[in-house]
C-alpha cells in the first residue's frame, strides 16, 4: 500500500480509539465531578453537627447559670421576711428584682441558643437529603464507569494494538507529522483534497475549506507516497480515489 493508503488507514484506527477513549475519559470526569460534590455536601454537614453542638453546650452552661441564679432567688425570699425595717425590706426587695432579671437574661439566651440549635437541625435534614442524592447519583457514575471499562476495554485492546501495526508502516518523519496533527485536531489528522473546480484548478481543503494551491493537488495525484499538509491547518491531505487512500 501507498504511504498515503497506510496514513488513512491509522487515521481510521486512531479515530476509533481516541472515540473509546474519549467514552471512558468522559465517565471518569462525570464520576470525579459528582464524588466532588458529595464530599462538599458532606463537609459541609460535619460543619453544621459540629455548630450545633456548640449552641447546645453553650445552652446548658447558661441553663446552669441560670439554675444557680434560682437557688440563690429562693434562699433570698426567705431572707425578705427577716427585714426589720422597711428601709431594709426594699432594700433586699431591689436586690431579689436585679437577681430575677438576671435569671431571665440566662433563660434568654440559653432560649437563643436552642433555637440557633433547632434552624440548624433543620439545615442539617436537608443536607442528609442532598448527600444521599449524591450519594446515589456517584454510584451510578461509578457503575457506568465500570459498564464502560467492561465494553471498551477489551475493544481498546485489540485498536490499540492494530494501531501500533498501523503507525510501524509509517516512516517516522511521517508519524511525527501525524501524531503532531491528530493531537492538535483531537484525531482529525487527515483532510480530503477538494476539488471545487477541476477545469479551474481550484481546491480546497476538506476540513477547514481554505483554498489550496493547484500544485499541491498535482503533487498529491501523481504521487501516493508523499505527505502534503494543508497550508492553513496543517492537516494531512488526501485525495480519496488516488493510491487506494479510500477513507
Ligand atoms: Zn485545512
Amino acid at each position: 500500500m501507498t504511504l498515503l493508503g497506510d496514513l488513512v488507514s491509522l487515521h481510521q484506527v486512531d479515530c476509533q480509539v481516541r472515540a473509546l477513549r474519549g467514552r471512558l475519559d468522559t465517565a471518569e470526569r462525570h464520576y470525579a465531578t459528582q464524588e466532588r460534590q458529595r464530599k462538599d455536601v458532606a463537609a459541609r454537614i460535619e460543619e453544621v453537627r459540629s455548630q450545633i453542638r456548640q449552641h447546645q453546650a453553650t445552652a446548658a452552661n447558661l441553663e446552669a447559670e441560670g439554675g444557680s441564679v434560682k437557688m440563690r432567688i429562693d434562699q433570698f425570699r426567705g431572707q425578705l421576711n427577716l427585714a426589720t425595717n422597711p428601709k431594709q425590706y426594699a432594700a433586699l426587695l431591689n436586690e431579689l428584682k436585679t437577681m430575677q432579671a438576671q435569671r431571665d437574661e440566662f433563660d434568654g439566651l440559653a432560649l437563643a441558643q436552642l433555637q440557633k440549635s433547632e434552624e440548624l437541625q433543620g439545615r442539617l435534614a436537608d443536607l442528609d437529603t442532598k448527600v444521599a442524592e449524591r450519594a446515589a447519583v456517584c454510584a451510578a457514575a461509578r457503575r457506568e464507569i465500570e459498564t464502560c471499562r467492561g465494553e471498551v476495554g477489551a475493544r481498546l485492546g485489540e485498536l490499540d494494538r492494530e494501531r501500533t501495526g498501523a503507525s510501524a508502516k509509517i516512516p517516522s518523519r511521517e508519524l511525527d507529522i501525524f501524531d503532531r496533527v491528530a493531537d492538535l485536531y483531537d484525531g482529525e489528522a487527515m483532510a480530503e483534497l477538494v476539488a471545487v473546480d477541476a477545469k479551474r484548478r481550484e481546491y480546497v481543503c476538506g476540513a477547514c475549506n481554505m483554498e489550496l494551491p493547484p500544485d499541491k493537488y498535482a503533487t498529491l495525484a501523481s504521487n501516493a507516497n508523499v505527505v502534503v499538509i494543508c497550508t492553513s491547518c496543517h492537516r494531512i491531505l488526501y485525495i480519496p480515489q488516488v493510491g487506494n487512500a479510500v477513507a
